[in-house]
């Protein structure tokens, strides 16, 4: 595999120090396993389907229990109002290696405190992948002027700065770990396995990212063992809760990528930007769009009204 370097998809900064000193191993490990824990393991203490799954409080929806028969055709999910969904990477202050592009998606941390400022002030409620899924399939009912917040890479200052500030505002959000740099110092700082499970125990939502930011339509064979199947079973470890959410590297997608995903048990996978959604999976091509750097929040908040009809 070669490690993709697009201009048009400025994701990468965090990673290219990343995967440079990373070859990807293999094992040999049998496909299949994750799909068929992630159910089992939900929490004893979520709820069984209901008569109705609507009426069920959001906070109680174990979205893997949602029986086959109640969950909306791909049409109908389609044809659903889109929540609006941010994506941040990094936030902390520009520095003079930071190119003008890199600069679009690295947050500094008076904007970024601005911008959550906003959404608060706007009356926004965030909610969490779970509660989306359900919303999608179900028509589950969610609060009102809905937002998800997520994050990518897993970045220490999410853990440092971030989620303290959204938790502020009470909100909550899902971050998107690549297991690859889990606890790395360097350059960039990423998370350590005790930050993770702490974000997941105050309920906040931790997903895949893969191992270490290969682009998912190059995977042949072992990679979808070893850039998903291996990462999903790491976080699920470290969190001890499953990982049912996925976000593309660099939103890079395509239709056998979401195939793959939802046979190994994923619920939502998340891409970037104005692509459209899979017809088959749009479950699995959920879009959102990256809160710029630049953005004020004014900026932002139109830019959640304009991408999210
Ligand atoms: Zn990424």
């Amino acid at each position: 595999m070669s490690f993709l370097k697009s201009s048009a998809v400025p994701l990468a900064i965090s990673v290219l120090t990343a995967v440079t000193v990373l070859s990807c191993s293999q094992t040999n490990e049998t496909t299949q396993t994750s799909a068929v824990t992630t159910g089992s393991e939900a929490p004893s203490a979520t709820a069984k389907p209901a008569s109705t799954t609507a009426s069920l409080p959001e906070a109680t929806v174990d979205p893997a229990s949602i029986p086959a028969h109640k969950i909306a055709d791909a049409a109908t999910i389609l044809s659903r109002k889109q929540v609006p969904i941010l994506c941040y990477h990094q936030v902390r202050e520009w520095r003079p290696k930071d190119s003008e592009n890199a600069r679009s998606y690295i947050m500094p941390v008076q904007v970024f405190k601005d911008q959550i400022k906003m959404l608060a002030d706007s009356g926004y409620h965030s909610i969490s992948p779970d509660q989306l899924y359900a919303y999608l399939t179900t028509g589950a009912p969610l609060p009102e002027k809905p937002v998800m917040i997520t994050f990518d890479d897993g970045d220490l200052e999410q853990y440092e700065l971030a989620a303290p500030e959204l938790e502020k505002h009470g909100f909550k959000a899902a971050f998107f770990i690549m297991t690859a740099s889990i606890g790395r110092r360097g350059y960039q700082h990423y998370m350590d396995k005790q930050q993770i499970k702490d974000l997941a125990d105050r309920g906040h939502t931790i997903g895949c990212h893969t191992w270490d930011h290969h682009n998912v339509k190059k995977y042949q064979g072992q990679d979808w063992v070893t850039q998903i199947e291996e990462p999903t079973k790491k976080l699920e470890a470290i969190t001890g809760k499953p990982v049912r959410h996925f976000a593309y590297p660099f939103g890079l997608w395509n239709h056998e990528a979401t195939v793959e995903l939802k046979k190994r048990g994923y619920l939502s996978a998340y891409q970037l930007a104005e692509k459209k959604r899979d017809e088959e999976n749009p479950l699995l091509s959920v879009r959102r769009i990256i809160a710029s750097g630049y953005w004020s929040p004014k900026t932002l908040h139109n830019s959640i009204k304009n991408s999210f009809k």
